[in-house]
């Protein structure tokens, strides 16, 4: 359950992609998520692309972006923003502001803590060689096709205790696809 005080993240992109404000609880939850090299001043300025992980979650946010441009409609949708021992699930609506700037707005609406994932935890050792996908938007893990929740991932692998970790990249899983994808319809 919530045990954790509302966090709002706000920011406006120009016409360019470039993110032109930002309000709210950007730089606290940046600090709280370990980058703390993001402050206002690192980001504004810069394409919003620049900080989005993986090809395939960047061309369906331009997607939804441009859609939010060119229909006028706003675009609703949930994502998860994990740590190594809370679930936050935040919803997203994108939709035009003053100026022809596009909005971001999110709002953490759930907060679950959880037993620590190693795979999640930010200190841990990392392979070299060995890659793990995580869904963007639901955080999902793909195991040969299988897209499973972190923790059954690990077992499957035999990695729940295993002190080096893969390295983590990102995408979409197919559903948070779809899902994406049909709200652009
Ligand atoms: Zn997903």
């Amino acid at each position: 359950m919530a045990n954790e005080p509302a966090i709002r993240i706000e920011y406006d992109l120009d016409a360019d992609d470039r993110i032109a404000a930002i309000r709210g609880d950007w730089y606290s939850f940046a600090v709280a998520n370990g980058a703390p090299g993001l402050t206002t001043d690192s980001v504004i300025g810069h394409v919003l692309w620049s900080f989005v992980e993986g090809l395939d979650v960047r061309s369906v946010y331009r997607m939804l972006v441009e859609n939010v441009r060119s229909t006028g409609r706003s675009k609703r949708l949930r994502f998860d923003c994990d740590d190594h021992e809370n679930v936050r699930r935040f919803d997203l609506n994108i939709h035009l502001g003053d100026k022809g700037t596009v909005q971001f707005e999110s709002t953490l609406i759930e907060t679950t803590r959880r037993p620590s994932v190693p795979l999640f935890e930010p200190a841990i050792a990392r392979s070299d060689d060995a890659i793990l996908t995580v869904c963007s938007v639901c955080k999902l893990v793909d195991v040969q096709g299988v897209w499973l929740a972190v923790e059954e991932a690990l077992a499957r692998l035999n990695l729940m205790s295993n002190p080096v970790m893969p390295q983590v990249s990102h995408g979409l899983c197919p559903s948070c696809f779809e899902t994406m994808s049909a709200s652009l319809g």
